[in-house]
């Protein structure tokens, strides 16, 4: 029998998400263990993607510096078909300190996050693989091997992170619906002239099949492009330029390929996030098409949702429905992700002569109108994500983030209840007697808006009153509070 060793939160998988959560989990000061099966993190530049929502996150967990020193920063996204230019959108989302998608290749995201935990003493378990996990009532029991040897840990949680064939999925017989795509992908990181703008990002539609081109810098460039067949173990050189040749803007010449890969794409997502104390996140999770750039955002996010509720539970201060929350809200973002990449999959790349004149009819006059303009950019950029509709949340559920909650030590697991500058003295009173009373989860702080605003460990509004300052109000958020953190057993 090999020894039992004890954590709170087991983390499988030092992928970005992974890593991330584990920083999480550090920040916290929460007990935690990150397994990782490979020996080394992962050299390959896969997403590259990362948007203002998820920026503003990083700003919260303290660790958005490094990202922002070496990110490239696009702002405008052009639709080209056939070097003729359908359309020009400013990517420049109003009202968050982010106004740009960050270009950062992820094995560059990976190498940040794990210097990042390093620098708050944690460390990654490499070659060590989960094996299989039994749940009970008071702890998952997990086997692993460690280099050969065998070990078992007994775990109060298990997180997932373990991409997309998932060990832990498979463990816990969660099922992973939908589908793949015909397509074969071509993946290339290229060095390029300089012929384009360092700050605009490609889309090219066309009747052999969508590409995207994404520029990491001045001179360097991310093209992703479907074909019809493979040549080769990877993509060449010659290949990557005919491709762009046939579909790409004129004026982009390629001089080296410095990483390429084919890769197939699906379209799916696990069934549940939860069975018992077993959860799932990232590629473990959901899979979809690389066309939109919101598979390892969409994981960040999971995570982001995720820890504050493992860490209250930890402490003795939730209620079980507050883990169920986690499926309940993000199973619909992530729906909701799937859907609108197929979408821009299908318009990108469809067969159809006549869908394509329609399309590159539309794009140019819906691309100017205003509304369109600001639907899309909320989408792209995740600040659109709102948990209205959640179990826990009474009203709209939508994103709140204010200058004291930036940093690393602005929020951490407590609900945070801002008080508008123009309440009362009774009713400023009577809030700081609620969060001194419920001190262990909630804290009052200055807010810019009127009224009471209810705001989630996530920088989420879990509740907002606009004008009303009543004891009635007050009464409302504590009874939310209490709903989500007054304690209860966990189910398996
Ligand atoms: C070729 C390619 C191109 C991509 N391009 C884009 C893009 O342009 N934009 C975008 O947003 N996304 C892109 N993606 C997707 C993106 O890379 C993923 O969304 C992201 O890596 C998900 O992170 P993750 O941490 O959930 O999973 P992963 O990065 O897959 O990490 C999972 C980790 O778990 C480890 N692991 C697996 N099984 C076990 C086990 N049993 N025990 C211990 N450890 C285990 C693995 O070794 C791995 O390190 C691309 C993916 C690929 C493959």
């Amino acid at each position: 029998m090999s020894p039992v060793a004890d954590t709170d939160v087991l983390i499988v998988g030092a992928g970005p998400v992974g890593l991330f959560l584990a920083n999480e989990c550090a920040r916290r000061g929460m007990r935690w263990r990150l397994i990782e099966k490979r020996a080394y993190q992962s050299e390959h530049s896969k997403a590259l993607a990362i948007f203002p929502r998820t920026l503003e996150i990083f700003d919260m967990a303290g660790i958005a510096g490094r990202f922002l020193e070496v990110a490239n920063r696009v702002t405008t996204v052009a639709v080209e078909s056939h070097a003729h230019r359908l359309s020009t959108m400013q990517f420049t989302p109003r009202d968050t300190p982010y106004p740009f998608v960050a270009m950062v290749p992820q094995d560059v995201t990976e190498r940040l996050l794990c210097e990042a935990l390093r620098a708050r003493g944690g460390q990654i378990d490499y070659q060590t693989s989960f094996l299989s996990m039994e749940l009970q009532d008071e702890c998952a029991l997990v086997k692993m091997d460690h280099a050969g040897s065998a070990e078992t840990v007994r775990a109060s949680f298990v997180v997932g992170c373990d991409g997309a064939h998932s060990a832990v999925r498979h463990a816990v017989n969660i099922g992973f619906e939908g589908g793949e795509y015909a397509a074969i992908y071509l993946l290339a990181d290229v060095s390029t002239n300089d012929a384009l703008s360092a700050t605009e990002m490609q889309l090219c539609p066309s009747e052999s099949g969508p590409v995207a081109i994404f520029p990491m810098g001045a001179t360097r460039r991310r093209i992703v492009g479907t074909i019809e067949e493979t040549v080769g173990d990877a993509p060449t050189l010659e290949l990557v330029r005919s491709v762009l040749a046939q579909r790409g803007p004129a004026k982009l010449e390629v001089h080296a390929l410095n990483w390429s890969s084919y890769f197939r794409v699906h379209h799916r997502h696990a069934a549940a996030l939860r069975i018992g104390r077993a959860f799932l996140a990232g590629d473990a999770a959901h899979i979809h098409s690389p066309f939109g750039g919101q598979g390892m955002n969409t994981g960040l996010h999971d995570v982001w949702n995720l820890v504050w509720k493992l860490d209250l539970t930890l402490r003795g201060h939730a209620h079980t429905r507050l883990l169920d929350s986690y499926s309940a809200e993000r199973l619909p973002v992530i729906k909701s992700v799937i859907g609108m990449t197929d979408l821009l999959t299908r318009v990108m790349g469809t067969p159809s002569k006549l869908a394509q004149a329609l399309r590159n009819a539309a794009i140019p006059m819906v691309s100017h109108i205003a509304p369109f303009q600001h639907a899309f950019i909320e989408r792209l950029s995740e600040l659109g994500i709102s948990y209205g509709g959640s179990p826990i949340v009474e009203g709209d559920g939508r994103r709140y983030f204010d200058e004291t909650m930036r940093g690393g030590s602005g929020i951490r697991s407590r609900f945070l209840l801002f008080i508008g500058r123009d309440a009362e003295p009774n009713t400023r009173d009577a809030a700081a007697a609620l969060c001194s009373e419920l001190s262990d989860v909630a804290e009052l702080r200055e807010g810019t808006d009127e009224g009471i605003t209810l705001v989630r460990p996530d920088g989420y509004v879990a509740h907002a009153v606009r004008a009303a300052y009543t004891t009635r109000a007050l009464e409302s958020v504590r009874s939310l509070i209490e709903l989500q953190t007054k304690s209860a057993t966990i189910p398996t």
